[in-house]
């Protein structure tokens, strides 16, 4: 077969799907979206199969009326101009390259847009067609922000529907995940699932802050008063003159004592009833307010870095092998420019440009906390 280009619809068919993979990436893109208009509230509805509706309504500043027209549209954004702001859209922006909604509405059976900017007096729905084309446009009663509903979701391509089905329960735990990760990485806003005509009210879940949110109150609703019990928040550098611009902030289990301290048979005690308590929780890591996934990337390299200084300290008690997923909250505030956020589709994962530098700290630190990794590993004769 010659070479020919392949028409545009049929590149953006196949761009969108590695843009868009599964309901799950659609919540953080519209969860992205409604944090980029400075919403401080965001709900999310699903319906049971996680396909035929996937919808967050934030109080956000809504979608002003020039840009109706452009909202699902490829390579659409109000974010950046240039690839110089790329440098600078860590901490300012979630999306920057216009092509989440447009690969949604490419996807999807259908894409409505009910929005009010706080200046209107009355909001408008719109409804955009696969192409990402304005196909209707009518008055609608709506308070200030956006309510984005997608309908059908994979509807034109059927294996993906087929396997997503199949791991619908799977998927509305990633996304309750999902949710939680954005509560740790902004514990004031206020965030909520809900899963229509559900049997048992199982996934649905409701962060709500109050005014003065510390990280202890925001992990007590997110992962329980059992695991925070024995967890300790710490900042490092302590202080806050230090001129790397780095700064980090944890909320981890306690162990300091099992270095430290001058009764160490009771420290280590310590230590390991802390760690197993805090375990199968997970780790949460976020980098300017941007959850990272630990499942690969940067994300994965600190949540393995961290569990190795967590089971070297359990393992002074020969505690290691029950510490298999211990719970870990970090969040990380970066200099401007230190970090690239055009990394992968997901936006997810981000690379450093010292990335020597941010390990060389997160080493101080947990090795501060838990102790030396090769002191804790010689303590620990093998039977
Ligand atoms: P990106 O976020 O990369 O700009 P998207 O496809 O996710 O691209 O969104 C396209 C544009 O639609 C955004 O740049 C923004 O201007 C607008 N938009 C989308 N969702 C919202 C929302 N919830 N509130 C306000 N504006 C929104
Ligand atoms: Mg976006």
């Amino acid at each position: 077969m010659p070479i020919v280009a392949l028409p545009q619809t049929t590149v953006r068919a196949i761009g969108s799907t590695s843009v868009i993979s599964d309901s799950c990436s659609v919540v953080k893109e519209l969860i992205d979206n409604a944090l980029d208009a400075s919403a401080t509230s965001l709900q999310v509805e699903l319906s049971l199969n996680t396909l035929d509706v996937i919808q967050v309504k934030d109080n956000g500043h809504g979608i002003p009326t020039e840009d109706h027209s452009s909202v699902c549209k490829h390579t659409f954004t109000s974010k950046i101009q240039t690839v110089d702001d790329l440098k600078n859209v860590g901490g300012s922006s979630f999306g920057f390259r216009g092509e989440a909604l447009a690969s949604v509405a490419e996807m999807s059976g259908g894409v409505t847009v009910s929005t009010r900017s706080a200046s209107e007096v009355t909001g408008t729905c719109l409804k955009y067609a696969r192409d990402g084309s304005l196909s209707s446009c009518t008055r609608t009663s709506h308070p200030a922000g956006t309510t984005l509903r997608v309908t059908d979701f994979l509807k034109y391509i059927p294996v993906r529907r087929q396997t997503a089905l199949k791991d619908a329960t799977k998927t509305l735990t990633r996304i309750k995940k999902l949710l939680q990760a954005y509560a740790f990485a902004h514990p004031v806003l206020r965030f909520s699932i809900k899963v229509l005509k559900a049997k048992n009210e199982n996934n649905n879940w409701t962060y709500a802050p109050s005014a003065d949110t510390e990280i202890v109150d925001a992990a007590i609703k997110i992962v329980g008063r059992d695991v925070t019990a024995c967890c300790v928040v710490k900042k490092f550098p302590s202080d806050s003159l230090d001129p790397s611009g780095y700064e980090l902030l944890a909320f981890l289990p306690k162990a300091n004592a099992g270095m430290q301290a001058l009764d160490r048979n009771y420290a280590r005690l310590i230590v390991r009833a802390e760690i197993i308590k805090a375990n199968n929780q997970g780790q949460f890591v976020s980098v300017d307010g941007r959850p990272l996934s630990v499942s690969r990337g940067l994300g994965l390299d600190i949540a393995k870095l961290f569990k190795s200084y967590a089971r070297a300290a359990a393992l002074r008690n020969e505690a290691a092998k029950s510490i298999t997923d211990p719970f870990l909250y970090l969040q990380l505030k970066c200099p401007q420019g230190s970090y690239d956020v055009n990394i992968e589709p997901g936006k997810d994962d981000v690379l450093f440009e010292d990335r020597e530098l941010l390990f060389g700290m997160l080493e101080s630190f947990f090795c501060y906390h838990y102790g030396p990794l090769q002191t804790a590993q010689k303590a620990s004769p093998k039977k």
